[in-house]
């Protein structure tokens, strides 16, 4: 389908026929699986400060509506384009499939740079594009969460923009909201905190020492610092961080307390003092024992990946890594990937939780959501490296079978319809 063409597309459909090949799934069901089911593109004009009008572009793809209602993020970031959000909603499906959420998947975003926007030009964009939604969107049809460049405030204007349309105080039409308003204890550290979870449970498989280790991290947002914070408190020393304006690196490992105190004055981790700065290319080839990408996808390329250095690649951003990558990797045994539908599936899982309490209003302890949280974790992991074991296969064609299968079942017994 022409519509998506994109590298971040390719690069999806690639990982997708790798495994359709693996599970010998006929050719009859392999477009029904790949392709979205739904797509929108929408105009957005709103009112610039300066009295300008300006018209953005946004999108939402809903991959399959086979499960359930569908979930997925919301990006705001100059690159976003049809194609790329069309290959993060495929990802979202197998995610939610492997971890056995009852969901499809769906990705949003809208290109803009919203560094560059200020607050009330951000929630003008936001009710917006909310507006321009309301026909696909719903508690039981399609529910969206923060992902690169949203956050709590997003989800807030959404959720009010959609109460005051349908003359009601819907919670559950978004995820990753303040707590306040009907949001999950929990949420906003889940998807990092299950990076750091899952960090572990490959240490354990492999053999190495916490407090011997080190890490590295590309991308200090969201899920990026969280992690950091997770593995430090685990043990690890974190040694070098970075985001989209450059890098840090100090051996001796980083004061992560004070580097927070940092990016919440200078949004940005350039500049703190007790650290050298590195660029992205060199972090991402620092000698460490966990590298964690956690920003965009395709960092890991052919051209990197035979000089990356560590003994576990735990993905916590979407699609950091090309399939011409994964072969570089499949030649490094020394290497071990927890693939990313796998590890940073923590965000859906709260997020999950999140809309089970607003569908209730009965909302559970910290306590509560971490220890499912884990559950679920523990559980996938454990599939997927038991079938990596037992068909000799990479982590990642591993969780992606149990992932792709699981809907292709769902499709076959249903029908066609969804
Ligand atoms: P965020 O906007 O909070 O943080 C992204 C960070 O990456 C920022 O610090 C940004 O400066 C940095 N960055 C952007 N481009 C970069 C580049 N080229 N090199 C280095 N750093 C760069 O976003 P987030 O929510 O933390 O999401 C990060 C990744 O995790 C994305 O791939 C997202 O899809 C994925 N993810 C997020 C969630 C979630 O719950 N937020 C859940 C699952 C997966």
């Amino acid at each position: 389908m022409q519509i998506y063409d994109h590298p971040t597309f390719r690069m999806a459909c690639q990982q997708f026929d790798l495994v359709a090949d693996h599970l010998q799934i006929p050719a009859d069901d392999r477009d029904r699986l790949k392709y979205p089911k739904r797509s929108m593109t929408v105009a957005l004009p709103i009112h610039r400060d300066d009295g300008r009008t300006e018209v953005f572009t946004g999108y939402r793809v809903q991959h399959h509506l086979t499960l359930g209602p569908t979930k997925g993020g919301l990006r705001y970031h100059p690159d976003v384009a049809l194609g790329e959000v069309a290959a993060l909603a495929m990802w979202m499906s197998w995610k939610c499939a492997l971890t056995g959420l009852p969901y499809g998947g769906a990705k949003g975003g809208i290109a803009c740079d919203p560094r560059k926007m200020s607050v009330t030009e951000l929630e003008r964009l936001t009710r917006r594009y909310t507006q321009e939604m309301i026909p696909f969107i719903g508690p039981q049809i399609d529910v969206m969460a923060p992902d690169v460049g949203t956050n709590e405030q997003t989800m807030a204007w959404m959720m009010d923009t959609y109460s005051v349309h349908m003359g009601s105080t819907i919670s559950s039409i978004v995820t990753g909201k303040p707590v306040g308003l009907g949001g999950s204890v929990g949420r906003r550290e889940a998807t990092g905190r299950g990076v750091g979870y899952l960090v572990n449970r490959a240490m354990d498989t492999i053999k190495l020492d916490a407090a011997k280790a080190t890490a590295v991290v590309q991308g200090y947002g969201n899920v990026g610092s969280i992690a950091a914070l997770s593995m430090a408190r685990n043990g690890l020393k974190v040694i070098a961080v970075s985001d989209a304006l450059g890098g840090l690196f100090n051996a001796a490992g980083l004061d992560l307390w004070k580097l927070d105190d940092h990016v919440a004055k200078e949004r940005t981790v350039v500049g703190f003092s007790e650290a050298e700065p590195i660029t992205n290319e060199q972090l991402l080839v620092t000698p460490c024992d966990v590298l964690v990408p956690a920003a965009m996808e395709r960092q890991i390329t052919a051209a990197n990946a035979g000089k990356i250095q560590c003994r576990i690649l735990a993905e916590a951003a979407n699609g950091p890594t090309t399939p011409e990558a994964d072969e570089i990797l499949a030649q490094r045994p020394e290497i071990f990937v927890i693939p990313d539908i796998l590890c940073n599936a923590g965000g859906v899982i709260v997020s999950y939780f999140e809309w089970v309490q607003d569908l209730q209003s009965f909302f559970w302890t910290e306590t509560e959501v971490v220890d499912k949280l884990f559950r679920i974790l523990e559980g996938a992991f454990t599939q997927t490296l038991h079938l990596s074991r037992k068909q000799n296969v990479s982590m990642r064609l591993a969780a992606m079978s149990l992932g792709v299968k699981r809907v292709q079942e769902a499709k076959r017994t249903r029908g066609l319809f969804p």
